[in-house]
């Protein structure tokens, strides 16, 4: 199965994330989804983690389903939260066995709950690659935070402990944002630590403002004023939804246009707006 790193060397990738489905319906609903995005020939899609146990053998379940019965290579989460060196052993034994090579190293968010927290052998994702380097031959990814991670003292920090984790792996794909300059001072943050590897910018359609409300005050993703007045600017769901498409469209273009390596779609499990930005973009579908 195609390593991301080898697909990225070899030109720009566009990629979906997932949450892997909970119930029959949920799985259903994803299948129908992974269908409808399959004639836009992803470069890979990317299959979320649970802090919570329960919610983890959905995440294997589903990555192993993407590897056999499509064609799409799939990148599986993982994360330190909550995780023994043991277990994240087996998991990567697992996905060798079926020729899954592509994870993402997370840190991960604490459960809402702490009655679900678990053991941990890892504080940060960086101990995680460290480990999954001794573990195997993988293709490693990790996240970055154009804005900053919420738990940083300050940005010149956060980027200085990005930097170093990202050395040790192949590739960033980002947390959401919707002004342009945070991901291109990312990219030059980065190259004045020295680090030039691929940050392929993640992409959230704002289809639901509530919603995404609600995702930017968790991630540490400005919600921007300019953004909020433009949506508000609809009168009714369907503007808001069109809107949002729009803005995401453009926000792809500029970052096309200024270099990124790819754009890596936040689908929530729905094809529509994707779909929408491709058209508008104009990229090949089959
Ligand atoms: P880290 O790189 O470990 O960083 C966390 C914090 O610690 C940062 O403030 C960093 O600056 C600091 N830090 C790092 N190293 C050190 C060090 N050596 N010493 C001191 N401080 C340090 N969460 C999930 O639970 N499941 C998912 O599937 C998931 N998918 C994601 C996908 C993407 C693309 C992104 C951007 C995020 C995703 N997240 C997911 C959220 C992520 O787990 C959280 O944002 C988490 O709080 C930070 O993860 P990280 O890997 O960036 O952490």
């Amino acid at each position: 199965m195609a390593r991301i790193s080898d697909l990225l060397a070899a030109g720009r990738t566009f990629s979906f994330e997932f949450s892997p489905p909970k119930s029959a319906a949920g799985s259903m609903s994803l299948g129908r989804t992974i269908a409808e995005l399959e004639p836009l020939a992803p470069s890979f899609v990317s299959v979320t983690y649970g802090a919570g146990g329960s919610t983890r053998e959905h995440t294997r379940d589903t990555v192993l389903w993407v590897g056999k019965e499509t064609n799409i290579p799939p990148m599986a989460h993982l994360t330190c939260v909550g995780h023994t060196k043991a277990e994240i052993s087996d998991i990567i034994s697992t996905y060798a066995g079926a020729g899954i090579e592509n994870v993402l190293a997370l840190a991960g968010d604490a459960p809402k709950d702490p009655a679900d927290a678990r053991p941990s052998d890892y504080m940060y994702a960086i101990d995680l690659i460290e480990h999954l380097h001794e573990i195997g031959d993988l293709c490693i990814g990790v996240a970055a935070h154009p804005e900053g991670h919420p738990r940083s003292p300050d940005m010149a920090t956060d980027r200085r402990h990005l930097a170093d984790k990202l050395r040790v792996a192949d590739f960033a794909t980002t947390q959401f944002f919707f002004d342009i300059e945070h991901y291109v001072s990312l990219v030059n943050d980065l190259a004045d630590l020295g680090v030039t590897k691929p940050v392929v910018p993640g992409i959230m359609p704002v289809t639901n403002i509530a919603q995404v409300e609600r995702m930017a005050e968790l991630s540490g993703a400005a919600f921007p004023q300019w953004l909020r007045e433009r949506l508000e600017s609809g009168t009714t769901a369907e503007d808001v939804r069109r809107i949002g498409v729009e803005a995401a469209t453009e926000l792809c273009a500029a970052l096309l246009e200024a270099g990124a390596p790819g754009l890596h779609f936040y689908t929530l499990n729905k094809s529509t707006a994707t779909r929408e930005i491709y058209a508008q973009l104009g990229l090949p579908v089959a």
